[in-house]
């Protein structure tokens, strides 16, 4: 049994995180400031209510929990918002993770799993994607969470800080005990606004572009459950534990789903049509982000494997939980 750190452990993937390692025998502490968390989301252990960047009140939770490792999930992570207000993505995600190396070496703590984001790769000609893939990201989400990778470069040489990055792709779904779930506010991602259109929550949802270079003319993205996710760090856990080097690896199912095809599938699930209405792109979106997952699957041991139904019906059943078990419209 060990204590971990979660930043952002009220967060939509932190808490689904903590869940899983009290399932595991572990003690979750999270660390979130709310900004875009929620306090109801903290239930499966200790809660410090603190912002990264503040040095004092950090190593004050590190010196009294004294924890063994640290898993990363704090930060802004919309793409939108990051084209609009981009000095909030560097100054919160950046000096965040800095702020927290720092604290974690001043008292000893070495091991750090950290989210990073396919985003980072940005566009690259329809090939399916892999770590040494060349990095280009489109916007300030994907170049804050590039810049912290070379920051734990840096302290792994210098300090010896071992970690294991992930980068994820699109994560969506909710515990399938529904116990919790995504609930940003506003709501941005795609699953989550698709069935807050389906549910009548919103009187339809928008289509951002349809003019890609793709067979239905919208954007791919490569989709994976939250709780494939949660599992996957398990395993980057018992990697730093098992004293092994760092090492980054990306985290997908390696199947594409266009936005057309993640409507007609929500159809499918919920047996409801998606009031949806063509618009512009959005500034930002790569054409198609798709994971090359070999070296999780043979380094690791993981393998995605809930499916994108798994994961519609997940999130919905989680939505009916949250808005109360109206009927959808
Ligand atoms: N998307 C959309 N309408 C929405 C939200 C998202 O068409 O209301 C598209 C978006 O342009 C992208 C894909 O869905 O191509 C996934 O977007 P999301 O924001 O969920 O995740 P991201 O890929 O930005 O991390």
């Amino acid at each position: 049994m060990s204590v971990i750190f979660v930043t952002g452990g009220a967060g939509y993937i932190g808490a689904h995180m903590c869940k899983l390692l009290a399932q595991a025998g572990h003690i979750p502490v999270t660390l979130d400031n709310l900004s875009t968390g929620r306090a109801a989301a903290v239930r499966f252990g200790p809660f410090e209510q603190l912002d990264l960047t503040d040095a004092g009140a950090l190593s004050d939770a590190f010196a009294r929990h004294k924890p063994e490792a640290v898993l990363h999930f704090a930060a802004f992570s919309q793409v939108g918002e990051a084209m609009a207000e981009p000095g909030k993505y560097w100054r919160n995600n950046v000096l965040g993770a800095l702020t927290l190396i720092e604290a974690m070496l001043g008292a000893g703590c070495k091991q750090l799993v950290f989210s990073s984001t396919c985003a980072i790769y940005g566009e690259q000609d329809g090939v399916t994607l892999d770590e040494q893939s060349a990095q280009a990201p489109l916007n300030a989400y994907g170049a804050s969470k590039r810049a912290i990778e070379d920051m734990l470069r840096d302290f792994a040489a210098s300090h010896g800080l071992r970690s294991v990055v992930f980068r994820y792709f699109n994560v969506a779904g909710a515990d399938p005990e529904a116990e919790i779930g995504e609930a940003h506010d506003p709501e941005t991602h795609l699953v989550p606004v698709v069935l807050q259109a389906v549910a009548g929550l919103r009187p339809e949802m928008q289509i951002h572009g349809t003019d890609y270079d793709t067979p239905d003319g919208t954007c791919i993205r490569d989709y994976v459950h939250v709780m494939d996710l949660a599992r996957a760090h398990l395993l980057g856990l018992d990697w730093l534990q098992a004293g092994r080097e760092s090492r980054v690896f990306n985290l997908g199912t390696g199947q594409g789903y266009s936005v057309g095809e993640v409507l007609a599938r929500a159809e499918a699930v919920t047996g409801v049509p998606v009031p949806a209405r063509f618009g512009p792109r959005r500034a930002g979106d790569a054409t198609r982000l798709v994971s090359g997952s070999t070296r999780a699957r043979t380094e690791l041991g993981w393998e995605a494997q809930a499916t994108l139904d798994d994961m519609i019906r997940d999130a919905w059943r989680w939505h009916l939980r949250l808005h109360g078990n109206a009927p959808p419209r």
